[in-house]
């Protein structure tokens, strides 16, 4: 195990009508706020009138931004970063999902930045604070409501990319699973696939004698695959939206990483179909992970051993051990369809003519990932084993 220094401060009110704790989050803590939420869903189903009236009744100045896309925009977060500026915005309060909450944390640093906030994100410059981010999440994917990280768009050339620092983590979280109950199909089992993603993407690494958190992490997928079947029996199912969020928030607050090197390669993969073809995470997750397993097993077959039979309850038996990955691969394979995802990009409806392209973006700072480090052409080998 590494050595490793953690630290997660956000707070976490979570239940049904846990949107009325906004008030307490909010009562003589902050005077000026931001309310940043995205393409509307948030009106269509009553949230915004509910935190319109909890903001009503504090004394605090409320200036909205919305529009926020997924995979959002760095144009907007510039607008969001002068709004703060010139109104002296105390709170950033995102209303949304992890969108609508990256793009709040980094309205927060770079509100702080004297130069381009675009810097944090190619590495030119770290961030040394931000305003604080609260957050009411109305899907659960990302873990972006406890987490370091931020996914912004450039629209100059298309470049999606992360950033992650303890800075960004908000101060409070809000979730409620009840509003949840209205996300459309693809939406909740994309997001599923990305918090099985934040689990994999800690869970494959090179690191030796981990293997306090590799339980956890088991544990973790196993509830999850359980969930996810449940929600495609049945959307409405309040205990099963509940281990979920649960669940998306876990994958990702870090503790699943401690003591361990992360890989984070098909994360970036996937970033290159979300920004060329505007692409659902999730989705861009569900093509690229079965193919980066194929690609990199053999780095260490046995933890894709262990992948196979502790999560997919693959039997070793009479099998050799190429034979008992494969067939975990598989397995997770046919969850992603049936749970409704696709798993190559012909099936996903998505162009294959940008692979080498895609490669190319994808590695540009250098070769991505940990586990097995990926250069030029090996990502655009795992794009081809995923058409
Ligand atoms: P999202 O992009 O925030 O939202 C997806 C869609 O769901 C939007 O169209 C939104 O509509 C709708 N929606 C949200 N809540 C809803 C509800 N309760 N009912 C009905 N519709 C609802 O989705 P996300 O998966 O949470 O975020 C994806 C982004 O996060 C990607 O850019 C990804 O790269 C990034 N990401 C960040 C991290 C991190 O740690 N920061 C980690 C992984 C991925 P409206 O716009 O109308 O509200
Ligand atoms: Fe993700």
């Amino acid at each position: 195990m590494k050595n490793f220094d953690f630290q997660c401060k956000t707070r976490l009110i979570f239940g049904e009508n846990s949107v009325k704790e906004l008030k307490n989050m909010i009562s003589g803590n902050y005077k000026n706020i931001l309310l940043h939420y995205g393409g509307g869903s948030i009106k269509k189903y009553g949230l915004y009138n509910q935190v319109i009236q909890i903001l009503g009744k504090e004394n605090v100045n409320v200036f909205e931004l919305s529009g926020v896309e997924p995979n959002p925009k760095l144009s907007l977060v510039k607008e969001g970063i002068k709004i703060s500026r010139e109104n002296n915005i105390d709170l950033i309060l995102a209303v949304g999902g992890g969108s609508v909450i990256d793009s709040a944390k980094a309205i927060g640093i770079g509100a702080k930045y004297e130069e381009d906030v675009w810097d944090f994100f190619t590495g030119k410059a770290e961030p040394k604070e931000s305003l604080p981010v609260g957050v009411i999440l109305t899907i659960p994917a990302t873990g972006s409501e406890t987490s370091t990280g931020s996914v912004i768009t450039n629209e100059d050339g298309l470049y999606k990319r992360s950033l992650r620092s303890n800075e960004m983590r908000p101060v409070f979280a809000i979730m409620d699973p009840k509003l949840t109950l209205t996300l459309p199909d693809k939406q909740t089992f994309a997001g599923i696939m990305d918090m099985l993603s934040h689990i994999f993407e800690r869970y494959f690494t090179n690191t030796p004698n981990v293997d306090f958190i590799d339980h956890m992490s088991e544990g973790a997928m196993k509830s999850i695959i359980k969930n996810a079947y449940a929600l495609k029996k049945d959307p409405q199912n309040y205990n099963a939206r509940s281990e979920i969020m649960l669940a998306g928030t876990i994958a990702h607050n870090g503790v699943l990483g401690i003591g361990r090197e992360e890989d984070w390669a098909s994360h970036k993969i996937g970033h290159e179909i979300g920004a060329l073809y505007g692409e659902t995470h999730g989705v861009t997750l569900a093509i690229v992970f079965p193919a980066w397993m194929k690609y990199v097993y053999k780095v260490d077959i046995d933890r894709f051993i262990r992948f196979a039979t502790k999560v997919f309850d693959v039997s070793a038996e009479g099998k050799n051990k190429n034979e008992i990955v494969l067939e975990g691969i598989g397995k997770f394979e046919d969850f992603l369809h049936r749970i409704g995802l696709p798993t190559s990009f012909i099936e996903g409806n998505l162009p294959t003519d940008k692979f080498e392209l895609m490669a190319d973006k994808a590695t540009e700072e250098g070769p991505i990932g940990s586990f097995k480090k990926l250069f030029k052409e090996d990502v655009a080998n795992i794009y081809k084993l995923a058409l």
